[in-house]
Order: C-alpha cells, then sequence, then structure tokens
C-alpha cells in the first residue's frame, strides 16, 4: 500500500519503519523528529496524505490531531482511510470521523497499547473504531504492527476502550501500590506477599506481569529504578481523558477520578515525572497515613 504517515515520535517511527520493512511504500512528516530508515521524506502533512491509500496519525493529543485533520482532509484520495492511532479525547475522534466522512474519507480510531516496546517489536493492541470496510483496509497494517486488533464498533469507541483499559490499569496500580507499602508496614515480606496475591483474588497485570516492587516478579520498570516503561504523565494524560469522557457522558467514576488526583500530584508536585507509573510504590513508601 502507499502509505502516508504523520507523528514520528517514540511511538510513531517504529511503527511506520516496520510497515516501511514488511515492504509498504512509506512517506512520512513530522515537525521535528527524522524519518526513520526506508521511509520517505514528505515537506509537509500535504504531502504525506496526497495522494494515499492509507493515512496514519501517531499524535500528542486531540488538539493537535484536529489541526492536521484540517490540513490533510482536503487533499486525501476519495474512499482512502484516515488512521488515527493517538490517545485523544473520544469527542476529538468523533468530530474528526464525521469532517472525514464529509470529504469522503474513511476514519478509523484506533489507539494502541504496548508501549514503545510493542511499537518497536510490532506487538502492539489496537482498540479500532470505525466502519467494517474501514477495519478491513487497515487489518493487514495492524497485522504488521501489531499482534491484537479488536474492532470495537463506530469512530471513537476505539478511544472509548482505551480510556476505560487504563483507568483499571492507573486504578489497581494505586491499590496494589498502597497494598504492598501497607504490608510492609504490617511486616509482610514483598516476595510473599507475590506469592499470595498473584495467586488469589487480589491478582492483577499490575501485581503479576508488572510488579511495582524491586526483585519481586518478573522483570519490570520497578528492577531498573522505575524508569519507564509507561511514563507516570502518560497515565495522568489517560486517566485526564478518562475524566473528561465522564463528565461529558455524565458517568460516577469515583476510582478513576481519585486515581487521577493522585497521579496529577505525584507528577505536578513530587517529582514523578519522568518515572514509570509503578513509582507509585516508593511514593507509597515514604508516607504516613496522612502524608
Ligand atoms: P511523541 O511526543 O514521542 O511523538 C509525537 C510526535 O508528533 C512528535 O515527534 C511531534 O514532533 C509530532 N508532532 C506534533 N505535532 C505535529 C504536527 N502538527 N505535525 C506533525 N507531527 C507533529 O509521543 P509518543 O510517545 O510517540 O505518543 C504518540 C501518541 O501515542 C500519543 O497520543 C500517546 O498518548 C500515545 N501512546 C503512547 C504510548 C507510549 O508509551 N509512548 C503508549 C500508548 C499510546
Amino acid at each position: 500500500m502507499n502509505i502516508g504517515f504523520i507523528g514520528l515520535g517514540n511511538m510513531g517511527s517504529p511503527m511506520a519503519a516496520n510497515l516501511a520493512a514488511a515492504g509498504h511504500a512509506v512517506t512520512g512528516f513530522d515537525l521535528v523528529a527524522p524519518c526513520p530508515a526506508g521511509v520517505a521524506k514528505a515537506a509537509t502533512a500535504a504531502e504525506a496524505a496526497a495522494g494515499r491509500d492509507v493515512v496514519i496519525t501517531m499524535l500528542p493529543n486531540g488538539a493537535i490531531l484536529r489541526a492536521v485533520a484540517d490540513e490533510i482532509l482536503p487533499v486525501m484520495t476519495k474512499g482512502a482511510v484516515f488512521l488515527d492511532c493517538s490517545t485523544v479525547d473520544v469527542e476529538s475522534a468523533r468530530s474528526v470521523a464525521a469532517r472525514a466522512a464529509d470529504a469522503g474519507v474513511l476514519a478509523m480510531d484506533a489507539p494502541v497499547s504496548g508501549g514503545v516496546g510493542g511499537a518497536t517489536a510490532g506487538t502492539l493492541t489496537f482498540m479500532a473504531g470505525g466502519a467494517d470496510n474501514a477495519f478491513a483496509i487497515a487489518k493487514p497494517l495492524f497485522d504488521i504492527m501489531g499482534q491484537k486488533a479488536v474492532h470495537c464498533g463506530p469512530s471513537g469507541n476505539g478511544q472509548a476502550a482505551k480510556i476505560c483499559n487504563n483507568m483499571i490499569l492507573g486504578v489497581t496500580m494505586i491499590a496494589t501500590c498502597e497494598a504492598f507499602a501497607l504490608a510492609d508496614k504490617l511486616g509482610l515480606d514483598r516476595a510473599k506477599m507475590f506469592d499470595v496475591v498473584s495467586t488469589s483474588s487480589g491478582y492483577s497485570w499490575s501485581m503479576n506481569a508488572y510488579c511495582p516492587a524491586p526483585g519481586v516478579g518478573p522483570q519490570s520498570p520497578a528492577d531498573n529504578d522505575y524508569k519507564p516503561g509507561f511514563a507516570a504523565e502518560l497515565m495522568l494524560k489517560d486517566l485526564r481523558l478518562s475524566q473528561q469522557a465522564a463528565e461529558a457522558v455524565d458517568a460516577d467514576t469515583p476510582m478513576g477520578e481519585r486515581a487521577a488526583a493522585l497521579y496529577a500530584a505525584f507528577v505536578d508536585e513530587e517529582n514523578g515525572k519522568g518515572m514509570d507509573f509503578s513509582a507509585m510504590l516508593p511514593r507509597f513508601e515514604k508516607r504516613g497515613r496522612h502524608g
């Protein structure tokens, strides 16, 4: 396929490189980042998008996505697919999809989980929202960049799945970290705690696959001084998106709200920026009952 790729940052660059390595003709554009090997460089987003079968975006937020959509939709081929893999608010995803439909372009939101490691290895999970025909066109590309793609329904539903998943992740990580900190103070050995919980009803991905306690469970960022991994500020971004969505549809999400507030304090006031999101454990360790 003839593919345009806009946004060649930490995630976009390896994704574009994998598509090129699989034999697709990829033309990339980024305001600052260089093109990876095998990807031809365009001078503007419009040049990267014009005449392509599929245009993929991997951008920081919904405002930037909307601006890029304004620029590229008028020059995109009718019937081409506009595949946005960024994590953005549901409203921006649906608004861009409506504008794409007016321009005769098939829009699909397909945020990912798996991080930079998954982007590099081609093992991302895609959560896709949009029409069946757009999914069918995008599927072979998902198969190159990832190991799984779930078609979650119409436009915006990919973003909905992503923020609901990450709201669960943020909440369970905090619960796992505060439980380890409590266990410490009760004199319970961390390895014993892991042995019990990882095979009992308190188990979760946060405990079993990404244990926040160093030296316990499988290798995780905790074993590497909490270098990300998945940075606390990215978790904060996703939790804020979940709360923005909850506000928009009048959903009661008290745990998500509390998790967003805790990660906001951690990132903005407690030097958590640049740390993995599991570094909530050393944060709790240092604190007493009321701070
Ligand atoms: P990044 O900041 O490394 O990359 C974003 C790129 O977009 C940058 O290179 C930037 O120069 C470029 N950009 C910004 N405005 C642009 C414009 N108008 N035109 C062209 N390029 C523009 O971010 P990232 O880590 O690659 O994340 C990208 C998206 O993926 C975000 O929405 C993020 O939430 C999501 N995501 C990231 C991870 C992760 O672990 N990094 C995991 C899952 C999802």
